[in-house]
């Protein structure tokens, strides 16, 4: 089988790869459809050095092989089905995974091919091999939109954690790939309305057609959205926590989604949070709860529109080269790379 190795800056190479062996409690999946997220962007550009390295978690395809100890088993993946897989193994073992807050397990299991390369996922390849447990079941949706499996995972995931509630007034930072699925799934979820803040007039517009209540470059943000009852920040950048803490309504929420520079620290007075009960929440990646409203979602077809949307470009195994360099390169939502 073949697995996309990432050997240095700008370079990719298709590998010839052992066929993988499938243990008890797991199953064989034939990749169909793989996204490209910010880690395969960085590992490519150099801003990740990290090499070799097999890249590509948001893998979605068809079951080819069932392990003999999960095979029948009421709700376990059948062969021939579509699933969504979580290739981020917890331990279940540690303080993290103890209390059910397992996205931040201390001992996340990694994985590796057959030579050593280590894998990142690896699922810019022919086949994948995970637990049972860690696949998705996504019905007769297509497989673009089950390669969405991991980032709406990741959005329920924020949803929850930020605590929406029917009716409630939302503003989203960041009109990128993540920016627009919680757009979608906070609109499906009842939102009263859901505004996109983003720097990009293009981006902006493109949110307004998706379904945006309003849109706002920043610093506009406050005259036209008004106050919120809840503020997502998925693009991290110097200003977007203060541009989200003035928007909150009281008993507001902040949710920081996205990656801040690691360096920044800002302001922000203690006594309005205090006295407009405001909350910020960290969120970060997801967890099996949240996996299985993600995949039955996408199974539903309610966000297919919304997923049709963001499928900037899908490509073949053999030209992954060719996929990583427009995803590293150009503004994309979802590039997605699988099959023949
Ligand atoms: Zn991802
Ligand atoms: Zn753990």
């Amino acid at each position: 089988m073949r697995v996309a190795v990432v050997t240095a800056p700008e370079t990719v190479e298709l590998r010839e790869e052992p066929p993988l062996r499938v243990g008890p409690d797991e199953v064989l999946v034939e990749v169909g459809a793989c996204g490209l997220c910010t880690m395969e962007r960085r590992l490519y550009l150099g801003e990740k050095r990290f090499y070799p390295v097999a890249p590509g978690h948001e893998v979605a395809g068809r079951v080819a092989e069932v392990g003999a100890a999960v095979a029948g088993l009421p709700g376990s993946p059948r062969v021939g089905d579509i699933v969504a897989v979580d290739l981020l193994t917890r331990c279940g073992t540690c303080a993290a995974c103890r209390r059910g807050r397992s996205a931040l397990c201390k001992r996340p299991q990694g994985g590796a091919l057959a030579d050593g390369t280590v894998s990142f996922g690896a699922g810019l390849s022919d086949h994948v091999v995970v637990k049972a447990a860690q696949a998705y079941r996504t019905g007769a949706a297509p497989i673009e939109h089950a390669a969405m499996g991991e980032p709406v995972a990741c959005v329920v995931h924020s949803l929850r954690l930020g605590g929406l509630r029917v009716g409630d007034r939302v503003a989203v930072v960041g009109a990128g790939y993540m920016g627009r699925l919680h757009l979608a799934l906070a609109r499906h979820r009842g939102a009263a309305a859901v505004g996109v803040i983003d720097v990009s007039e293009g981006r902006l517009a493109e949110a307004r057609e998706a379904g945006a209540a309003w849109t706002a470059v920043p610093d506009e943000a406050p005259d036209r959205g008004g106050k919120q009852d809840l503020v997502v920040v998925t693009a991290g950048a110097p200003g977007s926590l203060e541009t989200a803490v003035e928007l909150c309504d009281d008993g507001g929420t902040v949710v920081l989604y996205g990656a801040f520079p690691k360096d920044l620290s800002v302001g922000v007075n203690p006594d309005a949070i205090h006295h407009h009960e405001l909350s910020i929440v960290g969120v970060y990646s997801q967890e099996p709860q949240d996996w299985q409203e993600a995949a039955a979602l996408i199974a539903s077809g309610a966000l297919a529109p919304d997923l049709d949307a963001l499928v900037t470009a899908r490509f073949a195994l053999d030209d992954v080269a060719e996929a990583l360099k427009l995803a590293a390169t150009a503004p994309v939502y979802r590039v997605l790379v699988g099959g023949r």
